[in-house]
């Protein structure tokens, strides 16, 4: 049965080098020419397992499998809030994900919360120990690091300083949330156990070890999940609605199962109910060479295999919204994948309380994550939606107010506050948070929370 590639996230602390890390990874195929480049595709880059065994040739042996895989897509975006929008029926939509980690700084608070959604939405992760080049003493000519274990887990040839940030930094902190670390070739439970691999998004050292290492890992331990339905239909997840010159509004989507053809109908959920729209076009980048001019940056296709990142443009797709469900299907099978595109957002919606305050976010896995951080220090939370705080919700809230004066309170995610809700906020004196990093979100509440029950003593 023919697999897809596994599909992997990047999530970590900020400043802790995703973004480099993403940008050193696109250009691995510099290291492996022969082998042939990587695939671009929308939002996200595809490296093909050539190319892998290419730059890790004698990490191929520590694997006892044949790697079938066609390769790893790995999302363009990083980030929790990537990784919770892009969500499939059940759970992530990643099926693996890297968690980077500035070996120097340790764990942080966003490292923290990206552990506590990974281990929420059961996905597992590698660590990449990031920015060894900044180790004192740091020489490179000491790897590759992964080939040189012990099985007291210590590098013979390592320089001390950095065997303890690795221990101090990485895996003490790790043991202390509950995983083992350890090498991916005595990796007994992925969900257990967590590979380390030291890498530098500055220098790339380590780079081509950590692709060996999530390619090998998801071989041996998610192979059932990477079954490709080649008969289905496509299904994926919304990344971004965007509006293109001479396309109008087209969606990117992350496509994770199935295959999408021309002419098929596109069915997307979206916070007003379910939109239907026959496909014009499946697009993907053109490549650098092709492309004439820099506004010609779309290339038709007829059909697009899981998984892949596709633009889809078609009509009526102004009320799509990131983070929806979404099938591409031919006319007979719309009402099928209307039906599971429902049941889908059903099972997404959160719980709610009697009274409580109000919570907003960009995407439905975004509001979910913000809700269980909250849930976790026993916030009530009244009502829960996907979209921008409206004047319609400033008064709502108002009257939650008057339940409690402590529930006249908006957590706004990544969202915007329209004008109108504006005045109504300062009428009603509505206390709003707004930002887009969870934790400090959650953090800042707590704070005025305690401040005002101080005031109330
Ligand atoms: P993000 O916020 O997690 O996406 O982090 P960035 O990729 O933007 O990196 C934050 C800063 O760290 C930038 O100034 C990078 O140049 C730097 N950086 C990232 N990775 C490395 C590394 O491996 N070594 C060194 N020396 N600097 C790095």
């Amino acid at each position: 049965m023919a697999l897809r590639c596994p599909i992997v996230s990047v999530l970590g602390h900020v400043d802790h080098g995703k973004t480099s890390l993403l940008d050193k990874i696109r250009k691995t195929r510099v290291a492996a020419r022969e082998a042939g480049g990587i695939t671009q595709h929308i939002g996200a880059s595809e490296i093909p397992i050539d190319v892998i065994k290419k730059v890790c040739g004698n990490l191929l042996q520590m694997l006892k499998a044949d790697l079938t895989i066609p390769g790893l897509l790995v999302i363009d975006t990083p980030g929790h809030e990537a990784f919770t929008s892009l969500r499939k029926r059940g759970g992530a939509l990643a099926d693996i994900a890297i968690l980077v980690v500035d070996i120097n700084e340790g764990f942080k608070p966003q490292t923290i919360e990206a552990v506590n959604i990974l281990r929420q939405y059961k996905t597992p992760f590698v660590v990449a120990a990031n920015k060894i080049d900044l180790i004192p003493g740091w020489n490179s000519k000491e790897g590759p690091f992964v080939l040189n274990f012990n099985e007291q887990n210590q590098h013979p040839n390592a320089l001390t300083e950095f065997e303890i940030r690795l221990y101090e930094n990485i895996i003490k902190p790790l043991n202390e949330m509950g995983f083992n670390a350890d090498l991916f070739t005595r990796v007994e439970d992925i969900t257990k156990t967590v590979c380390i691999i030291p890498v530098s998004a500055k220098t790339g050292e380590g780079i081509p070890d950590l692709l060996m290492m999530i390619a090998g890992l998801a071989q041996k331990f998610l192979e059932q999940n990477l079954k490709l339905d080649v008969e289905g239909y496509a299904k994926g997840t919304v990344l971004e609605v965007k509006e293109e010159k001479g396309l109008g509004k087209t969606i990117d989507a992350i496509i994770y199962d199935g295959i999408a053809r021309r002419g098929d109908y596109v069915v997307v959920g979206g916070p007003n109910g379910i939109v239907v729209s026959k496909i014009k076009a499946l697009l993907k980048p053109k490549p650098l060479d092709e492309m004439r001019d820099p506004r010609d940056k779309f290339k038709p296709v007829n059909e697009v295999v899981a998984a892949a990142g596709v633009k889809i443009a078609a009509p009526n797709l102004e009320n799509v919204i990131a983070g929806s469900p979404l099938r591409i299907v031919p006319e007979d099978k719309i009402e099928e994948a209307k039906e599971e595109i429902m049941k889908e957002i059903e099972e997404a919606t959160i719980e709610t309380d009697e009274e409580g305050i109000l919570i907003k976010a960009d995407t439905l896995g975004s509001l979910e994550a913000l809700a269980n951080e909250l849930r976790k220090i026993g916030v009530k939370i009244k009502k829960a939606e996907v979209g921008e705080v409206s004047k319609k919700d400033v008064i709502e809230v108002a009257s939650f107010k008057q339940v409690n004066p402590l529930y006249g309170v908006i957590i706004a995610f990544n969202t915007k506050i329209l004008p109108d809700a504006k005045k109504e906020i300062e009428k009603y004196d509505i206390k709003v948070f707004e930002g887009n990093i969870i934790y400090k979100l959650v953090e800042d509440y707590e704070e005025w929370l305690k401040a005002e029950l101080e005031k109330m003593k």
